[in-house]
């Protein structure tokens, strides 16, 4: 085994989805755009159809074909980015769900395909996607004549319950849906965990079915081994790496590690990070290259054949805050290269 391995629990994927559904007493989705965050939309939304979902979410058509292909007829799958210029045959071959964003897309929609179903996605001070109160209020009866599937909008801030947006933008889109017959959702992982006011008829978890924050109880879901090619030894003063970046301080036994940047180990990140032989942190030294890290393994005592990236005791939210992002781009920036399997 010379290449890195990425193991997807899936049946921790559908714990997480159910655990998340068990918190609501209203419909529970799942978002596996991003290639299911990465982790193979095609194999997460299987896993996720037989625990019981029905409705699936991407950001973009293409994404929805795969998930279609997947999954075949039946679950409904809808797609934020709503309905693009070019995109109508694919959302038409694959009966896809466009969430309508705006008076554009919304003639594109009427005029490409007629009486097919569709949603409408409100901007509810995100500034990011759908309609403005003004755009709705003008269009809204158009709209509700054609029967949309759904009326939905997103937190910017749900990750914080105790930012004040969060009830603005309730309080928004309470006023620009209440009294509809539609139904509505308004909230992703970390909404759906602010309570019941915020979860309308459908709530639409992402991250949480991944193990990843603000889902604070949920299973992980990857563990990502990287196998040891080589072990030597460094006397004092030996230096390791591209550009001599480091330089043993004692005698070192150093892993040469086969993973590196095309694999999604970010050279900016080089010196903070930790791999796991188990439990035992051990620490990357010298650059990150393209296809190899070299690892202090001198207090191991042992030389191991695999050291883990990701796994019990390195989750994705710890690696994330080990180099300063998110665990939404720790996943959808793991490496195309790794030999993956699916357990579960
Ligand atoms: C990504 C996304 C979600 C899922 O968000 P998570 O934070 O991953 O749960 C839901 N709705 C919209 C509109 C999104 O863009």
């Amino acid at each position: 085994m010379s290449t890195a391995h990425l193991t997807i629990d899936l049946s921790a994927v559908a714990d997480n989805w159910r655990q998340l559904d068990a918190l609501t007493s209203v419909e529970t989705a799942a978002v596996v755009k991003a290639d299911g965050y990465g982790l193979g939309s095609d194999r997460v939304a299987r896993a996720l159809a037989d625990a019981g979902a029905r409705r699936f979410f991407v950001a973009a058509a293409e994404e929805g074909a795969k998930v279609r292909d997947a999954l075949g007829p039946g679950p409904e799958i809808a797609v934020f980015s709503g309905h693009m210029e070019g995109d109508s045959d694919l959302i038409r071959d694959h009966a896809l769900v466009p969430m309508i964003n705006s008076a554009d897309q919304l003639l594109r929609q009427f005029e490409a395909l007629p009486g097919a179903p569709f949603g409408v996605q409100l901007d509810s001070g995100m500034n990011r996607l759908g309609m403005e109160p003004g755009e709705w209020a003008a269009l809204r009866d158009l709209v509700l004549g054609e029967r949309p599937v759904l009326v939905m909008s997103h937190l910017a801030c749900a990750d914080d319950p105790e930012d004040p947006m969060n009830r603005y933008q309730l309080e928004t889109f309470r006023q620009m849906t209440d009294g509809l017959t539609v139904p509505r959702s308004l909230s992703a992982t970390g909404g759906l965990l602010l309570g019941p006011e915020f979860h309308f008829d459908l709530t639409r978890p992402g991250i949480g079915l991944y193990g990843g924050m603000p889902f604070e109880e949920a299973q992980p879901v990857v563990q990502l081994d990287l196998p040891v090619i080589q072990i030597r030894d460094l006397a004092p003063g030996e230096t390791a790496g591209y550009g001599n970046s480091w330089t043993a301080e004692r005698p070192t036994r150093l892993a040469t590690v086969a993973a590196g940047y095309a694999d999604g180990i970010h050279r900016a990140a080089g010196a903070v990070r930790e791999v796991f032989a188990e439990d035992t942190p051990c620490h990357i030294v010298g650059r990150v290259s393209m296809d190899l890290i070299t690892v202090d393994v001198t207090d191991l005592g042992h030389d191991p054949a695999v050291l883990s990236l990701l796994g019990p005791a390195q989750g994705v939210d710890q690696l994330a805050d080990a180099i300063g992002t998110i665990g939404y781009e720790v996943l959808t920036g793991l490496g195309q290269r790794y030999g993956r399997s699916y357990i579960g």
